[in-house]
């Protein structure tokens, strides 16, 4: 079981070494892929992820920082199907707050060569409170948050618990506060992956000192970390000790 961090970034301006936000979860040889930030099937690819073997996407909310790579990933899946003619793809579902955004995503597809034909099914779900899916391997659960609060009550932004092989990993998406993720987080979990963009580092440790958490992962960073990365990772080393890491695009985590 392998996590792949493809962008790091939090919806800043273009930075030198970090995309935006974007991770995968291997498990079975499935890929479960997370946001789509920019760029992230690009990085993915070149990390030796095979991306026809993508099963699920989960969109966290329709921020151009989490899915300006959607459009991207599903149109080199279709051309490295075209180019390795598997025997089969398997069927992929996406997992998205906001279906309007899909259908744009889908329209520009559409207008690609081949009218974007393909021999197997994507399939998209709009996100609801709840178990998104369990497919004997993973099962994810969704739960609204408000970083991103709409007046007719769609709920539009969502957290998620990831259980794996016994494991129970949290993946805060982007919050409004950090006590979002209490109910989720409950007594503990095995892996944070919390987003940084609105936060410090400060804060991360405020609220998981009490808690029992295996190891925590920054993502989503924010200008803390981006701006002056060498006094964060000391930061972070002489507060969480070896419980956390700062991520970087690339890095790559055994679960097991
Ligand atoms: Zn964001």
């Amino acid at each position: 079981m392998k996590l792949y961090f493809l962008g790091t970034c939090a919806g800043s301006e273009p930075m030198p070494d970090r995309k935006h936000m974007s991770f995968a979860l291997e498990c079975d040889e499935n890929i479960y892929w997370f946001d789509a930030g920019e760029s992230c099937s690009h990085t993915a690819h070149n990390l030796g992820v095979d991306l026809l073997n993508v099963k699920k996407v989960v969109i966290s909310h329709p921020h151009m920082d989490h899915v300006g790579g959607l459009g991207n990933l599903l149109w080199n899946i279709r051309k490295l199907y075209l180019m390795k003619k598997p025997d089969r793809v398997s069927d992929i579902d996406v997992y998205i707050p906001n279906l309007q955004t899909w259908e744009g995503i889908m329209m520009i597809l559409r207008n690609t060569e081949g009218n974007f034909k393909i021999p197997f099914c994507i399939q998209a779900h709009k996100t609801h409170d709840g178990v998104l899916f369990d497919d004997g391997s993973v099962r994810v659960t969704a739960f609204h948050n408000l970083h991103i609060s709409t007046p007719e009550n769609q709920w539009q932004s969502y957290s998620f618990l990831i259980e794996c092989r016994e494991k129970r990993i949290v993946y805060s998406g982007d919050v409004k506060c950090y006590s979002e993720l209490d109910t989720i987080i409950g007594t503990g979990c095995d892996n944070l992956i919390i987003e940084t963009g609105h936060f410090g580092i400060d804060d991360v440790y405020a609220y998981t000192k009490n808690k029992a958490i295996g190891k925590i992962y920054f993502t989503h960073n924010g200008r803390e970390i981006i701006n002056s990365s060498e006094l964060a990772a000391e930061k972070v080393n002489r507060l969480f000790k070896n419980n956390a890491a700062i991520c970087f695009d690339g890095m790559v985590e055994l679960l097991e």
